[in-house]
Order: C-alpha cells, then sequence, then structure tokens
C-alpha cells in the first residue's frame, strides 16, 4: 500500500468509525439478519425496508472494530435507494478484491475502494465483509447469519 493509499483508508476508516452512517434501528424494517465475526468479537445486525426490488432503507446496529463499522456504515450508504441485484453485485466485487480475486482498479467499487486496503490484512477482510453478509443473509430471508466462515472458504 502506497502511504497516499494509506491516509485515505485510515481517514474513511476512522471517519465512518467515528459517525456511522444509517447506524440504529428500522420501525418497520421487512427483512433483516445478523452476523457475527467470533475472531474479532465484531457483531453487526442490518435491518431493511425493501419495497419491491429496492432498498428503500437500511440501519445497521452492533458493535465491532473500526474496519467493521467503517465498512458496515459505507455499505448502507452504497445501497440505499439502489436495487438489489446493484447491492449484490456491489458486493460480488468488494468481496473478490478483498479476496484478491479482483484488482481495485478495475472493479466499480465507487467509494468503497478506499477499503480496499484492508486486502493486505487477511486477518481483518472478516471484519470488513460482516456487514455484507448479514445484508446478503437479510434480502435471502435468512435472519442469522451466522459467522463469516463459509463465505470465505
Ligand atoms: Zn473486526
Amino acid at each position: 500500500m502506497s502511504s497516499a493509499e494509506s491516509d485515505l483508508y485510515q481517514e474513511v476508516v476512522l471517519e465512518h468509525k467515528r459517525a456511522p452512517r444509517n447506524f440504529g434501528h428500522l420501525p418497520h424494517p421487512t427483512h433483516q439478519a445478523q452476523g457475527t465475526n467470533p475472531s474479532c468479537g465484531d457483531r453487526v445486525a442490518v435491518e431493511l425496508l425493501l419495497d419491491g426490488q429496492r432498498v428503500q432503507d437500511i440501519r445497521f446496529s452492533g458493535q465491532g472494530c473500526a474496519i467493521c463499522m467503517a465498512s458496515s456504515s459505507m455499505m448502507t450508504e452504497a445501497v440505499k435507494g439502489r436495487d438489489i441485484a446493484a447491492a449484490q453485485a456491489l458486493q460480488r466485487h468488494f468481496r473478490a478484491v478483498l479476496t484478491g480475486e479482483e484488482d481495485p482498479d478495475e472493479a466499480p467499487l465507487g467509494k468503497l475502494v478506499s477499503l480496499a486496503g484492508v486486502r493486505q490484512y487477511p486477518s481483518r477482510i472478516k471484519c470488513a465483509l460482516l456487514g455484507w453478509h448479514a445484508l446478503m443473509h437479510a434480502i435471502a430471508g435468512q435472519q442469522d447469519a451466522g459467522g463469516t466462515e463459509e463465505s470465505l472458504s
């Protein structure tokens, strides 16, 4: 990682950790799921208000490390108001970048690219993916996303 990339990564992560977006609960969520990352102690719950195929509103709650919280916060910004298909595509690209299957310079990640530096730290990849993991389970209608183990194997 270049020092510039490192600085950006730090700044964005710390800013979202300090002021997470869409943090809390929805009054009437249509879909929800939670996930845990035992290796770090992260716990994240995602609540959705789906309007047909569109993510009308989203909230997340829980506790975790800075990367987990920042990634979940950025996720809510990235998918709010978008179609489920777009959210699923973004999750696939984000995961592929973090696991080294896709080049971050070529993946359509938008602002999420500032988290691409996490791929340098294999033990933190689960932290960055936990919120997304819970989101995918919420969309699929599965309440308990469980651990993140199976998604990375
Ligand atoms: Zn973590």
